[in-house]
């Protein structure tokens, strides 16, 4: 029995996340993780930003901004250090749509993006991807919607070229494109030089995939400074040190130590090209992923059943019960040895299923 007060949220639908088991060990490949450690640098770092914890942080996070903008090759005003990209992905539907700007995204995407337009009571027109799960750019052209794309998509991994999202921003030029590069890293072009042009675009970033911090929680927003002071406004009426003290300090070790990252994230890429060309032999589709994770279906095996199936031999992996894609598993890219170990399995499975 719900005892909500509020008429406003009695019929919330909230966001399910992939499972964090405790009961036993599992090689998690579920929700997009790096495999790898946070650097030796970002494990001092916040060491040292734990001894001053009786202070509060920078509500403003300068020094982050200030590291993140030079990154990006952008000014630090146009920089929004949020708690976890979710964070700014919430924060964009508070500033940028309401009763008459609804929005508008790839009916396959992040999960999260109908939880927020039901939270906020926004309109949510879902567009259709192609019959090959990939997304064509000219249904996002004069919207009069914020649309929300990610980039890659998720859970299929395809991407837009630039050139596609350059003239999705052009042609909605009274509405906010978000642009979610959540996966960019991992073999994508960001669309974040692009915000200089188009004052109308925003693009999300987030440290929990080729940073290692999912648990730290930093993403940021990158958009023009007049976006940016909007989206600041929700954040400094919501929860003004949204980045704690850990965490911009752990952001800032990880933006000096990028040659680990930039390394990391090659051997994700390369893992991935192996282990998709493995289950293309063991006969599986596999989309084209440009993300941390493959999206594999395979002919003579239901979605569901390869989950339960790896699930009993210890491997996690992310299956979704929508009917367009409950056929397909998601599975993220981890080290070479995990991937080894999710292989042996599948093709276990696959000799059982084929004597059953
Ligand atoms: N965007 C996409 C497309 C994602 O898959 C995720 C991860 N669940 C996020 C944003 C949010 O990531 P985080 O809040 O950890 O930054």
């Amino acid at each position: 029995m719900s005892v909500f007060r509020s008429s406003r949220f009695a019929r919330l639908e909230p966001y399910v996340p992939g499972e964090q088991p405790r009961e036993r060990k599992y090689i998690k490949l579920n929700t997009n993780e790096s495999p790898y450690p946070p650097s030796p640098a970002v494990l001092e770092a916040v060491r040292v930003a734990a001894g001053a914890l009786n202070l509060y942080c920078d509500p403003t996070a300068l020094k982050l901004r200030e590291a993140a903008a030079a990154a990006y090759g952008v000014e630090p005003e146009c920089v929004l250090p949020v708690n976890g990209s979710d964070e700014i992905l919430n924060f964009a539907v508070m500033a940028f749509c309401d009763g008459r700007i609804p929005m508008a995204c790839p009916e396959i995407s992040y999960g999260f993006y109908p939880v927020l337009a039901n939270l906020h009571g926004i309109r949510l027109r879902q567009v259709p991807l192609r019959a090959d799960l990939t997304i064509d750019y000219r249904d996002y052209l004069s919207q009069n919607c914020t649309v929300f794309i990610a980039n890659p998509n998720a859970p299929t991994g395809s991407v837009l070229t630039l050139s596609e999202i350059r003239e999705i921003a052009a042609s909605n030029p009274r509405n906010v494109v978000v642009v979610d590069e959540a996966y960019v890293d991992f073999g994508a072009e960001s669309a974040i030089r692009l915000t200089k042009e188009y004052s109308n675009l925003l693009v999300t970033r987030t440290f929990s995939k080729s940073h290692s911090l999912a648990g730290g929680r930093l993403g940021f927003g990158i958009a023009d400074p007049a976006l940016i002071d909007d989206l600041t406004a929700i954040k400094d009426s919501t929860n003004p040190y949204n980045v704690n003290a850990m965490t911009q300090a752990a952001g800032i070790a990880a933006f000096k130590d990028n040659g680990y990252y930039a390394d990391n994230c090659r051997r994700v890429a390369e893992t991935r090209d192996r282990t998709a060309k493995a289950l293309k032999a063991l006969g599986f589709t596999v989309t084209d992923s440009k993300a941390n994770f493959l999206f594999v279906r395979h002919p003579n095996l239901p979605g569901g059943a390869l989950y339960e199936r790896l699930r009993e031999k210890g491997i996690l992996v992310r299956h979704f019960s929508k009917p367009a894609i409950e056929d397909f598993n998601r599975i993220t890219v981890g080290a070479d040895g995990q991937m080894e170990a999710l292989i042996g399995a599948v093709r276990e499975i696959l000799t059982q299923n084929g004597r059953e």
